[in-house]
């Protein structure tokens, strides 16, 4: 019997089509005079009509939003929020748009409601993350927790393939991490086994009717899931592994969820005989491979499985890259149910590298 402490997430969670009407009200709620708006570019649409809600007690209106939250655009949305003297901020788009409103919100200490259009997870945890050069600098504090969440799955009907099938496969790694993270108790291991199943239950027809009202509901309920998941545990092996390949490599870290995922957790499935179980059950495939289980996911959901079709900044991932990959995530190892070393970490990026479909390991 494993003893537990659970936190119960604080924020408040509205989940309906349409209820973008009701950002206001939540604002409202918490006693919003002189609000600012922070907004991805092609949340233009969502930001409008939040702005339009809120007449004149819109303050500012912000869309400026860049990955990994740049120092140098967190000090400017700072002091334009600060000179405003706004006393709530509303995030609408993907964890870019949430990202800068956790870092207005660290030194600020205004409330956050947010409004994703994408399935990042940010909007359900207190991490914040601001980025000077090339060093990324995460904390937590509980004062960047958005104290409402409002999940409209109109607003993600036009998401494209592209940024949809990775950012899904990111849920789903944070709902798979959760079962065996620290901190992953028997409530977040319900949750965590409620995303995977809602997330492999609509990710293909997602993906094969992108504007299927009932199919993208499911998958932000199996996104809102994972963040929740996340926010009472960490990001583990498999996330440590995707930021490394993205740092070194500068590829669009989101494509290497899919690839790397299935090759985590079949490096862990020995020492985990009985979450691997129940993970395989809720993927649709009891008493099957749940590794393998995730490749064919990838597969019918048209996502990369392989990290040699991958390409960033420098153009085709070269197999030759790897050793670095593996000694930077060995030599800051995160917390794994397997001890793992650079010559573990090895093996899971040139099993990744190929994209085969992994066999259960036999020992
Ligand atoms: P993002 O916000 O940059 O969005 C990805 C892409 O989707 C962008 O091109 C954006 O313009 C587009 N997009 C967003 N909404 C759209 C919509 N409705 N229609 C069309 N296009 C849309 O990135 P992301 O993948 O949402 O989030 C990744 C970021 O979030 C990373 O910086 C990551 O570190 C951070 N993150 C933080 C946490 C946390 O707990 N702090 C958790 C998960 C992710």
């Amino acid at each position: 019997m494993r003893a537990f402490v659970l936190e119960q997430w604080p924020a408040r969670t509205v989940f309906a089509p349409g209820a973008i009407a009701g950002v206001g009200a939540e604002l409202r709620r918490l006693g919003a005079n002189r609000v600012l708006l922070v907004h991805s570019r092609s949340a233009g649409a969502a930001a409008e009509r939040i702005a339009t809600d809120l007449g004149e007690r819109l303050a500012l209106r912000w869309g400026d939003v860049a990955q990994h939250v740049p120092s140098e655009l967190a000090e400017r949305a700072r002091a334009a929020a600060r000179q405003a003297g706004c006393d709530a901020v509303v995030c609408v788009g993907g964890g870019s748009a949430i990202g800068l409103a956790k870092a207005v919100a660290l030194t600020s200490r205004v409330p956050i409601v947010a409004v994703p259009t994408t399935y990042a997870g940010s909007e359900q945890t207190s991490v914040y993350g601001i980025t000077g050069g090339l060093h990324k600098q995460t904390g937590k504090d509980p004062f960047v927790q958005p104290r409402a969440v409002v999940y409209d799955p109109e607003l993600t009907l036009d998401l494209p393939a592209d940024v949809t099938g990775p950012s899904a496969f990111n849920a789903l790694a944070h709902a798979v991490e959760a079962l065996w993270a620290p901190g992953a108790n028997p409530v977040t291991a319900a949750v965590a086994l409620e995303s995977v199943r809602c997330i492999a239950g609509a990710l293909p027809a997602v993906m094969e009717r992108p504007r299927d009202l009932e199919a993208r509901g499911q998958l932000l309920v199996g996104a809102a899931l994972a963040g929740m998941a996340l926010g009472a545990t960490a990001p583990g092996l498999h996330h440590k592994i995707c930021h490394a390949l993205g740092g070194l490599h500068d590829l669009v870290h989101a494509d290497a969820h899919s690839v790397v995922l299935p090759h985590v957790v079949w490096f862990n499935a020995p020492d985990l005989p009985e979450e691997m179980a129940r993970l395989a059950a809720a993927l649709g495939r009891p008493g099957d491979d749940p590794a393998a289980a995730l490749v064919d996911l990838a597969v019918a959901s048209h996502v990369p499985t392989s990290l040699s079709a991958l390409s960033g900044r420098t153009g085709r991932l070269q197999r030759n890259e790897l050793d670095v990959v593996a000694e930077e995530v060995a030599r800051d190892a995160p917390v794994n149910p397997r001890p793992v070393d650079a010559r573990d970490v090895l093996t899971i990026l040139e099993r990744a590298y190929v994209g085969h479909r992994p066999a259960r390991p036999t020992s």
